[in-house]
């Protein structure tokens, strides 16, 4: 592939082994511009950068070389790892996001989007599981690239993971209220699943987390409320993450 190069200052200088590289992470850029957004992460005082930037029109840019880790992602969780920074590439896409007018994303990037997630999965041989979202692995700090983020179109082309419920069956359940038990369960799913959760999390902190699950995986209904759908959808998934990343 080929990409426009814009240069990063901000990643480790230290290259990694290609091995450590295990995860796709994917971000809106939530500026109020493209010129902005690829301003701020080529600052060397912003600290942030991203490997990939894609813009509305499906144009692609390397920021950071994949060798390097670059600084995406922040603190953040999934499974048994820590800080994915070190283990993943980041792709920002730009839109902007919850804060600014938070749009759909264009048909363009998206197509662009799939076929650099094809590309880097191949690459590096990773598992579909493993394309996941900011607000997956940090879902206490981050809402990108949020619920309008078409991931059941790209779990249909094995790029991430989809449940395979009927939807018609799943809207009847939807707003249906669980009980306490359930409620263990769910969460219990979502731990399997490798969002993190522990018992010691506010309820607060448990409704990001369960918001977070929502906007990835049942987005027409964001309110970090798990329902009856909810529920569902999570024991249908945790099967399917049984696979350890
Ligand atoms: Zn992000």
């Amino acid at each position: 592939m080929i990409f426009a190069e814009k240069i990063s200052p901000n990643f480790n200088r230290k290259k990694r082994p290609r091995n450590m590289i295990k995860f796709l992470i994917i971000h809106y850029t939530g500026m109020q511009s493209e010129r902005e957004s690829i301003n701020r992460l080529c600052d060397p005082n912003s600290k942030v950068s991203c490997h990939y930037l894609i813009n509305s029109s499906g144009k692609i840019y390397r920021l950071v070389s994949e060798k390097n880790t670059s600084w995406h992602a922040g603190k953040s969780k999934w499974q048994k790892y820590r800080n994915l920074n070190s283990y993943s590439l980041g792709i920002e896409l730009v839109n902007k996001g919850h804060r600014w007018g938070y749009k759909n994303f264009k048909a363009k990037q998206i197509k662009n989007l799939i076929k650099l997630c094809k590309y880097l999965k191949k690459k590096y041989n990773l598992k579909k599981q493993n394309i996941l979202g900011h607000s997956d692995i940090a879902p206490l700090r981050k809402k990108d690239p949020g619920e309008k983020f078409p991931w059941k179109k790209l779990a249909k082309k094995q790029l991430g993971v989809w449940h395979d419920l009927k939807s018609e069956t799943l809207q009847k359940m939807r707003k249906i209220k669980i009980n306490k038990k359930d409620r263990k369960v769910f969460f219990s799913n979502l731990r399997k699943i490798g969002y993190f959760v522990k018992p010691s999390l506010k309820i607060k902190e448990l409704n990001k987390i369960t918001k977070a699950f929502q906007r990835h995986f049942r987005a027409e209904l964001a309110n970090g409320i798990s329902d009856l759908e909810c529920l569902k959808i999570s024991i249908n998934l945790s099967k399917k993450y049984q696979k350890k990343a």
